[in-house]
């Protein structure tokens, strides 16, 4: 065993899970195979530590991908749960509690007219592909290499993390027929997309983009990248799909509309908005919306679509994230961000910090990381002996190279001060490392 620390327990609770499970989780990048070892089985959350199966605890800084936005078990988040479930778990009719959370969304995040609620952002990006292409009767989707929608056939063709940590160019099982109305360009790149509009004149129903990507690590777009989609799709009669799975109700009280203002035709939203549990949405234009089921003739549903305990914990989130919030977040980012730049730098180890609001990730090499090809430029083996030396000092980080660090309102003084501790070995460790 290359690690300088063992856990017995995770590692039989994935002996065991990789018997009756492929990989032995639920969702890849769980499993490690990125830097190797043995996954944590995490037991409980508080504030902005996780504790494992051995009884070790870490700071955490994957935040569950982002959705932990206040900390694990925040006590109002809690609250709301205990006192939606008492009340009863599923009842598949309309409920007070969706009408709130859609009316928190619209209100906070100005071109949403009109909201779905769904159960993740898979369904939420691969239903408004569906509204997008049923609104304008055209078929092909664009899409950009590294970036993320969740897995949704059509759109797993260079997609980001997940794939990007495998090094599969596609994946088996999605037809050249689903497959085959999707257009992949370079991120960052508005003249490949004038290119492929002229190629295809009359063709393209939308363009789906990560508002600010995250699942190549982070990549923000350019000054212009975003309006210039929104610009070329309005002239070309396009829809323009920003993908705020990630960012909604993160980047700032209205996502990363909240920062650069480009107004698009649709908007996805999931992690954040769900306070930890499978909540998600997608929305928009009130005339492109009014085209869904049941108002509409484009087909959309869900058994579990509008969860009361789901919306419950994703309203009662959204109101505790107020202004002081996005700046407590922003804050102990700013901060964190700094120590690892001080540290990796001290060692002299090529880097590059890239960030997105209160998004931000470490690339292994000195040059921007403009797309997806850049970021698989880095040296990613000197992230993973970063990655272990951190995790054996505990501090977790998200298990590859091509992933967002998150932070939350729980990140105190304490749990900075622990990351800071972690840093200098890890830095060393990075600077040692060979490929
Ligand atoms: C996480 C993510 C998705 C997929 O959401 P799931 O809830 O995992 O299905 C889609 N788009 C972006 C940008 C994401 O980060």
């Amino acid at each position: 065993m290359p690690y300088s620390y063992e856990a017995p327990v995770s590692q039989t609770l994935f002996d065991r899970a990789s018997l009756v499970t492929p990989g032995g989780v639920n969702s890849p990048v769980r499993a490690f195979r990125a830097v190797g070892g043995t996954p944590r089985f995490m037991v409980s959350g508080t504030g902005p530590y996780l504790t494992d199966a051995d009884g070790r605890e870490y700071v955490d800084l994957v935040c569950s991908w982002g959705p932990m936005i206040l900390g694990h078990s925040h006590p109002e988040v809690i609250a709301a749960v205990q006192a939606a479930v008492a009340r009863g778990t599923s009842f598949g009719t309309p409920g007070q509690g969706e009408v709130e959370l859609a009316e928190e969304i619209v209100g906070r995040i100005e071109p949403v007219e009109q909201v779905r609620l769904v159960s993740s952002g898979t369904e939420a990006t691969m239903s408004a592909i569906r509204l997008a292409r049923g609104f304008t009767g055209r078929a092909k989707v664009i899409k950009f290499a590294g970036c993320y929608h969740g897995h949704v056939d059509a759109l797993l063709a260079a997609a980001g993390s997940g794939l990007a940590t495998f090094a599969l160019p596609d994946t088996p099982g999605v037809t050249g027929a689903q497959a085959g109305d999707t257009v992949v360009l370079p991120y960052n790149d508005l003249e490949a997309v004038r290119a492929a509009f002229a190629a295809h004149p009359g063709e393209i129903a939308c363009v789906i983009t990560e508002a600010s990507p995250g699942n190549m690590g982070v990549v923000p777009p350019k000054d212009g990248f975003n309006a210039g989609l929104k610009e070329i799709c309005a002239e070309n009669g396009a829809l323009f799909i920003s993908d705020e799975v990630m960012t909604g109700f993160r980047t700032s009280r209205a996502g990363w509309y909240g920062v650069d203002g480009v107004r698009p035709d649709l908007m996805t939203f999931g992690k954040v908005m769900g306070g930890g549990f499978p909540a998600a949405a997608f929305g928009g234009r009130a005339d492109v919306m009014a085209h869904l089921a049941p108002a509409g003739p484009v087909y959309q549903a869900g058994t579990l679509s509008g969860n009361p305990v789901a919306t419950a914990a994703g309203l009662a989130q959204l109101r505790l994230l107020d202004g002081a919030a996005y700046e407590k977040v922003n804050a102990v980012s700013a901060q964190i961000q700094g120590l690892v730049t001080d540290a990796l730098s001290k060692e002299g180890v090529a880097h590059r910090l890239q960030t997105a609001s209160n998004m931000f990730s470490v690339f292994f090499t000195e040059d921007e990381v403009m797309n997806y090809d850049d970021a698989k430029r880095q040296e990613s083996f000197r992230f993973t002996a970063f990655f272990h030396s951190m995790l054996s000092n505990g501090v977790y980080l998200p298990p590859s190279a091509f992933e967002s660090w998150f932070v939350s309102t729980a990140h105190d003084e304490r749990a900075v001060e622990k990351i800071a501790g972690a840093l200098p070995a890890a830095a060393r460790a990075a600077a040692e490392a060979t490929a």
